[in-house]
């Protein structure tokens, strides 16, 4: 049995709403799930993320791998009493990261951006059947990790869902090795599920991950593949192209090779624009993650319904100065309902408070979480055409 209950589907789309049922409890979907990568929602308590209406948070098996272990992990009972988050998590495999280090910033190519961003200090010493052998950013020792290991770490981490360790490939990657990374990320899915059989914690769900790049036969293929094994749930994952227009193309081809009847969890994986949610719910995606909304919370931008400015506002740029507006008239989150100016903001964002930051975030979470809710009430009503019609056109969420 599917642990994802269908309760409702857009009969004008492929959109459906429903609960996902954990060993920590249900998350309501289509979801946002935001990342607590280093067992942390950067600058938030746990209660806090509780209380802007999200139900499960995604940490990251490769930095907690590095820091601070999984045996630590483990002795604190897992990551839920680790942090003290009481509620559903999701632990991604690790594979997105090391596979980063080796073909050159994949972060920001997988998803067709330049290179950037400070993921990239380690580096790959090996790439072989048996799993990646690579230097640690932290402390510049040797380490490994493949499927089983990967795995492992999930097991310690108790995360209630599990993703299964896949080779990430980069945008730049021609259609030769993408099929054989394809055939090798099957084989690891393999090992993966016969570890989890063996050592899986008690009610830990595992997906695998759909990969084959930006090639039609390769994702449908994998989508096959994938769908036909004994996985709890399906993840979108790899490259996903140079634009938004590839992007929904190639996630629409993985979606439809599982077909309506294959009622598991779809989760796309590092998506979470504004629009990028809306179309992705469309196409029939369950859950998604992305470091967007708390990542561009730390370095002052908010997001507000703006479709013309990619639904964005710097909020450290010189015209809010002066500015008595807050981010957003009528929301409701601390930094809005708490009568904050777009000018106070500013001021702290450009000194580097850390109350600009927790306030941005928890603005940006809000957000998403308001976004979510209405889209799943839009499914449940009959309404999703026309909802979201209205949010592409600007609608506050
Ligand atoms: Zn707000």
């Amino acid at each position: 049995m599917s642990a994802l209950q269908i309760l409702h589907r857009d009969p004008g789309s492929q959109a459906r709403a429903g609960v996902l049922r954990t060993a920590h409890g249900a998350v309501r979907t289509p979801a946002f799930v935001p990342l607590a990568t280093k067992a942390t929602v950067k600058g938030l308590e746990p209660r806090e993320v509780a209380a802007l209406g999200y139900d499960m948070v995604l940490g990251n098996t490769f930095h907690l791998f590095l820091e601070p272990g999984a045996d630590l992990v483990a002795h604190f009972n897992g990551l839920h009493d680790f942090m003290g988050w009481p509620h559903p998590v999701i632990t991604d495999s690790g594979g997105f990261q090391v596979f980063s280090m080796g073909h050159g910033a994949v972060a920001d190519e997988v998803k067709g951006r330049a290179p950037t961003g400070p993921d990239r200090m380690g580096r790959v010493l090996s790439i072989d059947e048996d799993g990646v052998r690579f230097r640690s950013y932290i402390d510049g020792s040797e380490r490994f990790m493949g499927p089983e290991t990967s795995m492992e770490v999930q097991a310690k981490l108790g995360a209630d869902i599990a993703l299964v360790f896949d080779e990430c490939t980069p945008f730049h990657i021609g259609r030769e090795y993408t099929a054989r990374s394809t055939e090798r990320t099957h084989r690891w899915l393999d090992r993966c599920l016969a570890f989890h059989e063996e050592h899986g914690p008690p009610g830990q769900l595992v997906y695998g991950i759909v990969q084959g790049g930006v090639y039609e036969d390769l994702r449908i293929a994998s989508a096959q593949e994938i769908a036909a094994r004994p996985v709890d749930g399906i993840a979108i994952g790899g490259s996903l192209g140079a634009d938004k227009a590839q992007m929904y193309e190639i996630v629409g081809w993985a979606l439809c090779a599982l077909g309506d009847d294959d009622a598991r969890p779809r989760h796309l994986l590092g998506i979470g624009d504004v629009d990028d949610l809306i179309r992705g719910v469309e196409l029939g995606v369950d859950t998604f993650d992305c470091a967007m909304p708390t990542r561009l919370g730390r370095h002052g931008v908010a997001i507000v319904p703006d479709p013309a400015n990619r639904w964005r506002v710097d909020l450290t740029a010189a015209r809010h100065k002066q500015s008595h507006e807050p981010i957003m008239e009528g929301c409701p989150c601390p930094a809005c309902s708490g009568g904050h100016s777009r000018g106070y903001l500013r001021y702290l964002l450009k000194n580097r408070e850390l109350t600009g930051v927790r306030l941005l975030t928890l603005h940006n979470l809000a957000y998403l979480a308001r976004l979510m809710v209405g889209l799943r009430a839009a499914i449940a009503g009959g309404t999703l055409a026309a909802h979201a019609a209205g949010l592409r056109g600007g609608a506050a969420p």
